[in-house]
């Protein structure tokens, strides 16, 4: 499984539905409040074996499969971040 990726779109700022294309071909979802894969379809056979890149749902932007991991593991650990610092902010100030 591809527990450790997530994707994030640089285009529209979409993290939650993305197509894959690798040897592989799979529709996943994705949590942003988990930062992980939350659905993932059956892959099916690539019709191009050398596929590696990832479309946005939402803005059908393509993506390099590897840059848009290393983008979405950025962004993960960004908002893993500002959400701790928040949580440290008392709520009555
Ligand atoms: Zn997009």
């Amino acid at each position: 499984m591809t527990t450790n990726i997530f994707f994030v779109c640089p285009h529209c700022g979409n993290d939650t539905e993305f197509k894959i294309f690798t040897s592989s071909f799979r529709v996943i979802k994705q949590s942003p409040e988990l930062g992980i894969c939350i659905e993932e379809s059956t892959a099916l056979p690539s019709l191009r074996q050398k596929d590696n890149h990832i479309e946005c749902q939402a803005c059908f932007h393509i993506l390099e499969y590897d840059s848009a991991a290393a983008i979405g593991k950025k962004y993960i650990q960004t908002t893993k971040r500002l959400r701790k610092y928040s949580q440290n902010i008392p709520a009555s100030v």
